[in-house]
């Protein structure tokens, strides 16, 4: 079925399921089978594997990672979609398809923590060159980029800052020189940006994050063209074996059911509590795409159809801070992640941050990190709780 036509909550309900042929089931069934009873010709490599092939070996492919991966796609309006056992376990398989030995890439100084710190390492250990750059700046990329540049990386919003990327700008400038752009888009999701019509190449999503949007799933997912997944399945996601179980793909789907109007109701929650926090004197800068103080607010209008629940705020002697009010929240969960029905909350020292996941070399860097930083960041992921008991409960946890 087509679902071009339809809107994004009846894609988000109706695609990649079908009532089963068999039991007319109208919930999908989960397979969780490993293996599938084949004839006696069917190949053994994945060399020889074609796309509508019957199922072989559930690392290979299988009926329930299937529906989810129509699903991804349908709501990205892409191609096709691989799904993986984390966010990570997507990106490691994308980074390794895409790079080799004697390649350059250029990465946003600031990224996912355990993304960069596999640039900072692992990546460098390979023989792969990175360069690290602010990427919301796109003359500093169009200074990094190089004739054996083959991949520019970037998040928009990025973790944990919440800085911006101009993401069709920075396209043109990895497309002119010959480069591939992947962005990571789980914080902005499918229902603000669709970074594929911009003009990106790839697509990662944690789906442990808004997608599963329930806390109870890890998954991840790459999505782009047909003519790059299909190598990228074979040479990477089959062989390196980062498959997602076909249970947690289940639940990611059940959870994508309701996901566009989570995310409305996840916009309005956090605008309401970022006001809030605004207006708090012990509060010394909020930011948040849908807050015209946001220092790329244009920008935010411009590419995000919806802002998102993901805020971060400062306070002066954050730590301490942190320390004294995680045993007083009751509402809001003292714990890392994002994206789930419930708030989370979690203070993350800068300096340590620094020092630990991102290596930021020159003074513009350093700059923007702090203009967006400060000392220290809260990252308050704002739930699906009503925004008054949200708001109550931080109230109480910052004041004495
Ligand atoms: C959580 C996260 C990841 C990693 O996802 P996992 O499912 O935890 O492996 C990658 N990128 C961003 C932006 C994230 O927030």
């Amino acid at each position: 079925m087509n679902f071009e036509s339809f809107g994004e909550q009846t894609v988000a309900i109706h695609a990649g399921e079908a009532p089963d042929a068999l039991t007319g089931a109208s919930a999908p069934n989960i397979v969780m089978s490993t293996t599938f009873a084949v004839d006696a010709n069917t190949g053994f490599s994945v060399e020889t594997m074609n796309e509508n092939d019957p199922w072989l070996y559930t690392r290979w492919g299988n009926p329930t990672l299937h529906q989810l991966e129509l699903k991804l796609a349908a709501l990205e309006r892409a191609e096709a979609a691989v799904v993986f056992a984390s966010g990570m376990g997507a990106i490691s398989a994308l980074l390794l398809h895409l790079l080799k030995a004697g390649d350059h890439a250029v990465v946003s100084d600031v990224a996912y923590a355990a993304m960069s710190e596999l640039t900072n390492d692992v990546l460098p250990g390979l023989g792969i060159e990175i360069t690290r750059v602010n990427t919301a700046d796109a003359a500093s990329v169009a200074d990094a980029v190089r004739p054996d540049t083959r991949l520019v990386y970037i998040e928009s919003p990025c973790n944990p800052l919440l800085r911006l990327t101009d993401i069709a700008a920075v396209a043109d400038i990895a497309h002119g020189a010959g480069a591939r752009l992947v962005i990571d888009s789980t914080f902005a999701t499918p229902a603000a940006t669709r970074p594929l019509a911009l003009g990106a190449d790839f697509v990662v999503h944690s789906l442990t994050k808004y997608l599963c949007g329930h806390g109870d799933a890890l998954g991840g997912a790459v999505l782009g063209s047909r003519a790059d997944l299909a190598p990228l399945r074979k040479k990477t996601a089959i062989r390196l074996g980062g498959s997602l179980s076909p249970f947690n793909a289940w639940l990611i789907m059940r959870g994508m059911a309701t996901f566009p109007m989570r995310m409305r109701v996840h916009e309005d929650n956090a605008m309401r509590v970022a006001s809030f926090l605004e207006s708090h004197p012990k509060v010394s800068r909020v930011i948040y795409p849908g807050l015209p103080s946001h220092p790329q607010y244009e920008l935010a209008r411009r590419q995000m159809r919806n802002f998102s629940g993901i805020l971060t705020f400062g306070m002066a002697d954050g730590r301490a801070e942190a320390a004294r009010m995680a045993p007083k929240l009751r509402v809001v969960h003292y714990a890392v992640s994002l994206g789930h029905h419930r708030s989370l909350l979690f203070y993350l020292h800068g300096e340590d941050l620094l020092k630990s996941s991102f290596r930021l070399g020159s003074p513009q860097q350093l700059q923007s990190w702090h203009e967006f930083a400060g000392e220290g960041l809260f990252r308050l992921s704002v739930g699906l709780e009503d925004a008054d008991d949200i708001i109550a409960d931080l109230r109480q946890a910052l004041d004495d």
